[in-house]
């Protein structure tokens, strides 16, 4: 009896199964490449959300009481993008280190 020829059709087929695979993202701290940060005039502002909508790190934070803004300054990039799209003028950004940014 001959044994038969490997064909496509009846080669076995080795499957290389890959391993559950995670890849886990963590986001910079991009507070580190701050060289301004913005400062909001609590007067002109009206609460609207537009920076933060705009704010590429989301880490601002509009609140319905009390201070209007707070930011994460460990997130905050200090580019400025906030200070651009209110409506109000009411963020103006400062110079890091500098007197006026330090609470
Ligand atoms: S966009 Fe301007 S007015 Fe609106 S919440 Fe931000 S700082 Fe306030
Ligand atoms: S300066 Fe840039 S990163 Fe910082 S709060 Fe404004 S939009 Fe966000």
């Amino acid at each position: 009896m001959s044994t038969p020829r490997n064909t496509p059709m009846n080669t076995p087929r080795t499957r290389k199964v890959l391993g559950p695979c995670s890849h886990v993202l963590v986001a910079a701290r991009t507070g580190s490449w701050r060289t301004e940060r913005p400062k909001a005039d609590e007067a002109l502002c009206v609460r609207c959300g537009t920076c933060a909508r705009y704010c590429p790190t989301a880490c601002i934070t509009v609140h319905r009481e009390g201070p209007p803004l707070s930011f994460d300054w460990d997130y905050c990039k200090g580019c400025g993008i906030c200070a651009n799209e209110c409506p109000k003028q009411a963020l103006t950004m400062i110079a890091e280190g500098s007197e006026e940014a330090c609470p």
